[in-house]
């Protein structure tokens, strides 16, 4: 690391967003002298929508070294082992399916359901489906907590659920106790200096606040990234069909299982979140498919609240991102930076990653364009990668239904990264090597596109498939099962909060 001095980095933005970039970049650089402030408008609030993580969250806490005991309970959160996807697929026996995020047990079991997949994929009937293979599945459908008894060594990885605004508050209050400057202000005018970087924000009332760096969490606004420096946004709208979202908590679940459920709609789908204190419901959609009194209707009947009284709340997303996270003496983080819609519940993941490696790349090289093109061709690289991901869930979907699910199926606008891991796939390459070979940076695995590709049933019609010949050899799941069993009787229930 070069001796770069850490800048005084104003973050605009008190959302998620905001409190996780200043957490993350007060605790690397406090200790050399940099400093952190927070700008916020309690009048315009925060989306307060995004309830679901990846593990990197966990890893975030971890690295800050804040315990599940401190965060979870005040943040109403729950254990995540993974995304339960219902309603994807017509194909009889495919109608649900659960994306692991993988932990060491599957090491075991994975090679197994690959093989399998492979031979599924020339039209051999064997088990092939991703339930029956990975440890969190088996520990999601049966509510346990991903904490193994002492014994056993092999903790899955996790994420949590959690109230978006319990969230916020708490990672605001952790950071202002260690030192970050919070200052409620609303934001009129972004003041930029002749040589075009930006200078000061100017907040109402006349106050000039100023700063190295700055860091735009705005929001969808993205008041100095786009709106003052004009980095150009890419929308993905060719590909992302869902533009619009409907939101109503219910409440809590009974039993409570640690996963995501996500349910296929008319024109979308929507979320089920269990929470300690409610269930988080909302209905992602697209606006060109059907209109949001139709959203609403259809997400009060799934949910059981037709006949409530209680209001829904409406969203609209832009999806896509900026062609440049950082640019001059600003990085966009967070929903000003970006927005692939919330299927893999993916956001604060890219939050987390782009503030870590905008604080590695700036320690190698401050403000040299080299390091800050490298920065921003790693993040876009993430992004593509994730979106990829996303849109391989619509473009394989086997619904016929309605015409949302017809157009996504027949979509051909399609990344050749995404074209490359299809025909992989159909041609019975291996996925493994493909992902290597395609992308620079691979948000997911292996074990997550055979999951995708096998859980919606991408394989020969059932009429034609035919059974093993003579001699070849499929895994064994009666083994596995056993061997999941066994591993799952070392968990306990999930506890009620
Ligand atoms: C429908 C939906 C579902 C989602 N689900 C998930 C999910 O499951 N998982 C996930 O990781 N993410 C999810 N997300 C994304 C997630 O909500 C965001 O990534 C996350 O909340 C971060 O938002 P943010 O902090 O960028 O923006 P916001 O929460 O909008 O915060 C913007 C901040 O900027 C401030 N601000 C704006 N303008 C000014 C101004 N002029 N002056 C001062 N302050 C200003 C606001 O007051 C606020 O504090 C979802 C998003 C949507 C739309």
């Amino acid at each position: 690391m070069t001796e770069a001095a850490p800048p005084h980095i104003v973050v605009l933005g008190g959302g998620s967003a905001g409190w996780i970039t200043a957490c993350l970049l007060h605790h690397r650089w406090a200790q050399r002298g940099g400093k952190v402030t927070v700008i916020e408008s309690p009048e315009i609030g925060i989306i307060g929508v995004g309830e679901g993580s990846t593990p990197q969250l966990k890893a975030m806490f971890d690295h800050l070294g804040i315990a599940e005991s401190e965060w979870m309970a005040p943040c109403d959160a729950t254990y995540k082992l993974g995304i339960r996807f219902t309603g994807w697929s017509e194909r009889p026996g495919f109608d649900s399916y659960f994306h692991p995020f993988p932990g060491p047990v599957d090491m075991h079991t994975e090679p197994g359901f690959e093989h399998n997949c492979r031979l599924a994929r020339r039209g051999f009937d064997v088990p092939a489906r991703p339930d029956d293979w990975f440890l969190a599945a088996q520990l999601a459908d049966q509510g346990k907590e991903p904490h193994p008894s002492a014994n056993f060594p092999f903790a899955p990885s996790y994420g949590y659920h959690f109230d978006a605004y319990k969230l916020g508050g708490f990672l605001r209050d952790w950071a202002v106790a260690r030192g970050v400057t919070h200052l409620p202000r609303k934001v009129e005018q972004v003041e930029l200096s002749e040589g075009g970087d930006v200078a000061a924000l100017l907040c109402e009332g006349g106050e000039r606040i100023d700063g190295d760096f700055f860091v735009d969490c705005s929001g969808f606004r993205a008041l100095i990234m786009q709106q003052a420096l004009g980095e150009e946004f890419l929308p993905f709208s060719s590909n992302l069909f869902a533009d619009s979202a409907v939101v109503m908590p219910t409440a809590r679940d009974d039993a409570m299982q640690p996963q995501t459920q996500s349910i296929a709609m008319k024109a979308g789908w929507r979320w089920h979140i269990p929470l300690t204190a409610r269930t988080g419901n909302g209905y992602v959609y697209s606006s060109r498919y059907i209109s949001d009194e139709a959203a609403e209707a259809e997400l009060r009947a799934a949910i059981g609240m037709a006949d409530s009284e209680e209001p829904v709340r409406f969203l609209k997303m832009k999806v896509g991102r900026v062609r440049n996270s950082w640019n001059r003496n600003c990085l966009a983080v967070g929903l000003s930076q970006g927005f692939i819609e919330p299927l893999e519940a993916t956001a604060l993941h890219i939050v987390i990653a782009t503030a870590l490696e905008f604080a590695q790349a700036f320690e190698q090289g401050g403000f040299a364009p080299d390091h800050r093109e490298r920065f921003n061709q790693q993040i876009a690289a993430r992004y593509e990668s994730i979106r990829d991901y996303i849109v391989a869930h619509y473009r394989l979907n086997q619904r016929s239904d309605t015409a949302f699910w017809r157009d996504n199926a027949a979509n051909h606008a399609l990344s050749d990264n995404l074209k490359a891991m299809m025909t992989a796939w159909f041609t019975h390459k291996d996925m493994g090597a493909t992902i290597a070979e395609t992308f620079s940076v691979p948000a997911y695995g292996a074990m997550s596109w055979h999951c995708l590709f096998a859980g919606y049933g991408t394989f020969p019609p059932q009429a034609k498939m035919r059974p093993l010949p003579e001699g070849a050899e499929a895994a064994s799941l009666a083994d596995t099962q056993a061997m999941l069993a066994a591993c799952a009787s070392n968990f306990p229930p999930v506890r009620p909060a």
